[in-house]
């Protein structure tokens, strides 16, 4: 498809049907499934939310680099109407977040699809990688372990900071 222009999307519609009209074909159909299942409202900003999240090779994304993708796309959408539509989505349900503590007080906010189950992540504070850790066993023990204080997790995960092994090995050649 290369550089092919991308429809411009219509602005706010709560009318998922007049959506499927002004979008022909399946362009749009995973996002509008995904935001279906949840029985959320169907936004043309919710949607290039999505739509980015699937087109996209690299799992989790901030705010910043969601924002990049949505103005290169050529969406036709606001700033602040998709930022908006980034965070509804993360406190309904089909992205969640990953929270990443900062060297200094900050905190950086990464998103994801919630197409997956649980998992943690560990964020390498030299390189800004991400790495996932899928353990079923875990998560159901620390359910477990949650269950009698009646705290129900939310889908945000705070990530766990270090060096990754490429940059621990970097480090050693260089010979720090
Ligand atoms: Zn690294
Ligand atoms: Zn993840």
């Amino acid at each position: 498809m290369g550089n092919s222009h991308q429809p411009v999307l219509p602005l706010e519609s709560s009318e998922n049907h007049d959506l499927e009209k002004v979008m022909p074909g399946d362009k749009y159909g995973a996002a509008i499934r995904i935001l279906t299942s949840y029985r959320l409202t169907v936004t043309a900003p919710r949607i290039a939310v999505l739509n980015i999240f699937l087109a996209s090779i690299v799992r989790h994304l901030n705010a910043e680099q969601l924002c990049a993708l949505m103005l290169n796309g050529g969406y036709g959408i606001g700033i602040t109407t998709f930022r908006r539509a980034i965070y509804d989505l993360a406190s309904m349900g089909p992205v969640s977040r990953v929270l990443v503590p900062d060297q200094s007080s900050r905190t950086l906010t990464f998103y994801e699809l919630a197409d997956q189950p649980i998992h943690r992540h560990l964020y390498c504070t030299q390189c800004g990688a991400i790495a996932e850790v899928h353990d079923s066993g875990y998560e159901e023990a620390l359910l477990r372990r949650l269950r009698p204080q009646g705290l129900k997790p939310a889908n945000v995960d705070a990530a766990l900071v270090g060096k990754c092994s490429d940059c621990q090995s970097e480090a050693l050649s260089a010979g720090d």
